[in-house]
Parts: C-alpha cells; structure tokens; sequence
C-alpha cells in the first residue's frame, strides 16, 4: 500500500492543467474529473483544489468542515448533471486499509450500474 503523505499530487497536476483530464464540474474551489479506471459507469472525483493538510479525511480539522460540506454538495450536484437519478455511491478511502492511493483528499462518485453491500 502506498505511504501517506502531504507532498503534491497526481490530482495537483490535474488541478493545474498540467496532465490531461475529463473534467465534469469547476468552480473556484473544487474541481471534479472522469476517475482514469472507471469502476462503474459513471465514476467522477471530486476534490479540493487546495488541500491545506487533508491528504485524507483522517487528517481533517475542524477548518476543514466547510470544504467538507462542499465536496459532498458537488457530488451531488455532479450527480444530477450525471442523470444518476436511480441512485449513486460516495466513497472516501482513507489509508492502507481503507485502499487509498492518492494522498489528496477525493471523494468517488459511483454510479450507472447496480451497487453491491457490503462493498468487499
Ligand atoms: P483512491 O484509491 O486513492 O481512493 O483513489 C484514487 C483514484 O484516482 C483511483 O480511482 C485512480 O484510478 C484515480 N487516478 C489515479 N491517477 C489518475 C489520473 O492521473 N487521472 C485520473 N483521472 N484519475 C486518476
């Protein structure tokens, strides 16, 4: 498993237009883009575009709730302009065992294809 920690990112270059990306919603202080391995049909990540110390919600603090609220209210946003009206999936991978390999906070946007539970 890769080793957190709060060095730039994949998602840094993203946000900076450095690498190529599908992006599918950008406001000043979010940006959401196509995941490259699509796990479902419809699969985004949204994320801060400045991380200020969340490599993982496992790292937030109490600044951090406003940036919180708003990564879940584009999900949301992004999953109607999606046309998921069936119904989506959040994830937040934190850590080892929670399968995170990008250590900038993102939320998964899920959908397109019946979800399963418990995920495995
Ligand atoms: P995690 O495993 O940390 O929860 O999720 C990281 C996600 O980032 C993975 O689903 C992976 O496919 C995606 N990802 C990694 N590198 C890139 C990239 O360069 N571009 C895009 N669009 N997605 C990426």
């Amino acid at each position: 498993a890769a080793v957190p920690s709060d060095s730039p990112t994949i998602f840094d270059k993203i946000i900076n237009k450095e690498i190529p990306s599908k992006v599918v919603y950008e406001d000043d202080k979010v940006l959401a883009f196509r995941d490259i391995d699509p796990q479902a049909p419809t699969h985004i990540l949204i994320i801060p575009k400045v991380k200020d110390g969340l490599t993982g919600l496992s790292k937030a603090e109490e600044r951090h709730c406003e940036i919180l609220g708003r990564l879940l209210y584009t999900a949301k946003l992004v999953a109607k302009q999606e046309g998921l009206e069936d119904g989506f999936r959040i994830v937040i991978n934190d850590g080892p065992n929670g399968g995170q390999s990008v250590f900038h906070i993102h939320v998964h946007l899920l959908g397109g294809r019946q979800m399963n539970w418990p995920p495995g």
